[in-house]
């Protein structure tokens, strides 16, 4: 067997992995990393990118179809018949794609990356066997990072299929489905349900708990229930699905009293949440320890084996690209020899729902939960002149500041297009801002960012606009 050493071995060249891979290399690390499928990982090949591409094609469609339908009369806007070739969509999204995939693989060996397509298994802390096309190579490491990121979770007597898809699947349809039943009613199964309406499915969203979005309080996830039911997206909340009869198409589901029902769904899209991805690496050979399915790590990242670290969604919530990326970066820093430790003070999350959820920092909840003292302004785009022109008033920005400093402890935004806002949220939080440093900031008019300006205003108690 062929026999390699390095200084730095990253399996999985997902976000996190690549991130960390192309900063230890810029660094001068001696760098090899290990990447079973295409590089980019889930983000890159079966999630961030596409499902956003996915969602804006449905988005032109809509927007198009809805002309049609005479909803642009108003702005003296009217088109013919729209129709969409969605195999013709998914080729322009894998195009995407490829760039993307391509893109990093440049970048990794422009920093002197070595890349190893392969399964890399461990044989201990310090060797890898990474068993590729060309046969197994073994590597000696001084460091290795664990960037193997996650997996969907199937239902119980509902394995993945054709017609039983996780999102991947659902990313790779080439027809748009007639009916789809859309079971788990968090951030994926909503922006694909959502999608996939927009495009023409009969959607249902079936939630086993009271609500969806429920990781967000009711106020944010309320202008998107109110646009789900307007798309004609059917929510059946304590609702679970018991099976799938591929045959006739039929989901089986359970309501809280118990009382069975069918729904007609031609797929079902399963989207009950991801597990970290622990198995098929060699966990135990390695004596690490894991709470609650992830592994455990430090605020260095560093798992409880001397010289190995973990990053990204192997390592839990939130499972995010860009807290990968940022944990990647902050590890090969560490490595190089430079004073590193985790001390981000947010990390914003984006539901690229209609309209969009944006939120960084603490909520209401959470500042409650953590026993501060705190106030909260809310500016409702109905007030902005921006959202008037883009004919989307729904929504709004909320800050929650501290009472008496008026540090802005978190903000919240929900509104189309909201993600934009995502970068001015976080540099808030990040430098420690009060509502006065919004608030005598100069926001370019017309914009939906003057919301942010507005709700600061109102914290100081200066409110202008409403
Ligand atoms: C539909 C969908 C939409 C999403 N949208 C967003 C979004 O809008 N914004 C956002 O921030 N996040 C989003 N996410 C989450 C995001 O994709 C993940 O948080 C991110 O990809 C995690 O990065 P990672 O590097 O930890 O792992 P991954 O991206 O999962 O990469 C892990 C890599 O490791 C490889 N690997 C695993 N085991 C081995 C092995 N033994 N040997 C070699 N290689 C191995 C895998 O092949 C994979 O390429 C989305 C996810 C999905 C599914």
């Amino acid at each position: 067997m062929e026999s390699t050493r390095t200084q730095l071995l990253i399996i999985g060249a997902g976000p996190g992995g690549y991130v960390c891979a192309i900063r230890a290399g810029q660094l001068g690390i001696k760098t090899i990393i290990v990447e079973a499928e295409k590089p980019g990982g889930t983000c890159l090949n079966v999630g961030c990118i596409p499902s956003k591409a996915v969602i804006h094609a449905a988005d032109e469609f809509y927007k198009m179809v809805s002309a049609g339908q005479g909803a642009s009369d108003s702005m003296g806007i009217s088109t013919g018949t729209t129709t969409i070739d969605f195999g013709k969509t998914i080729g322009w999204k894998n195009g995407i794609v490829d760039r993307l995939n391509s893109g990093v693989s440049g970048l990794l060996a422009k920093a002197n990356v070595q890349v190893l397509q392969g399964v890399a298994k461990f044989r201990d802390g310090k060797t890898v066997i990474v068993d590729g096309r060309e046969g197994e190579v073994q590597v000696h490491c001084e460091n290795v990072v664990i960037a193997t990121g996650s997996e969907p979770v199937d239902i119980p007597g509902m394995p993945f299929s054709d017609h039983v898809m996780s999102s991947t699947g659902a990313l790779t349809l080439t027809e748009v489905p007639k009916s789809l039943a859309v079971i788990g009613g968090g951030y994926i199964g909503l922006e694909l349900g959502t999608a996939f309406a927009k495009l023409g499915s009969q959607v249902t969203i079936v939630e086993s708990e009271d609500r969806v979005l429920s990781q967000y309080d009711e106020q944010l996830s309320t202008p998107v229930v109110k646009r789900l039911k307007h798309l004609g997206i059917t929510l059946l909340t304590q609702t679970r699905a018991s099976g799938y009869e591929a045959d006739d198409a039929m989901l089986s589901l359970i309501g809280s009293d118990n009382a069975t029902s069918d729904i007609q769904a031609d797929r079902v899209l399963v989207t009950v949440g991801r597990r970290a991805r622990l198995s098929g690496w060699g966990l135990e050979e390695l004596s690490l320890t894991t709470e609650n399915g992830f592994l455990s790590i430090n605020e260095n990242c560093q798992t409880s084996m001397l010289g190995v670290y973990a990053i990204g969604d192997v390592t839990g919530e939130p499972m995010l690209a860009h807290r990968a990326m940022a944990q990647g970066d902050m590890v090969a820093r560490l490595l190089a020899g430079q004073s590193q430790s985790w001390d981000r003070q947010c990390i914003p999350a984006v539901c690229f729902t209609d309209p969009e959820i944006v939120t960084a920092g603490m909520s209401p909840d959470d500042a409650r939960l953590a026993g501060e003292a705190f106030d909260v302004t809310n500016f409702p785009f109905m007030a902005n002149g921006r959202a008037m022109t883009l004919e989307r008033e729904d929504g709004f920005i909320r800050v929650v500041t501290q009472k008496h400093t008026n540090v802005i402890l978190g903000i919240q935004a929900v509104g189309a297009g909201v993600s934009e806002l995502s970068a001015a949220f976080s540099l808030a939080i990040e430098m420690g801002a009060c509502a006065e440093d919004l608030a005598a900031t100069v926001h370019a008019h017309p914009t939906m960012s003057e919301g942010l300006q507005e709700a600061c205003l109102m914290a100081t108690g200066y409110g202008l606009h409403l």
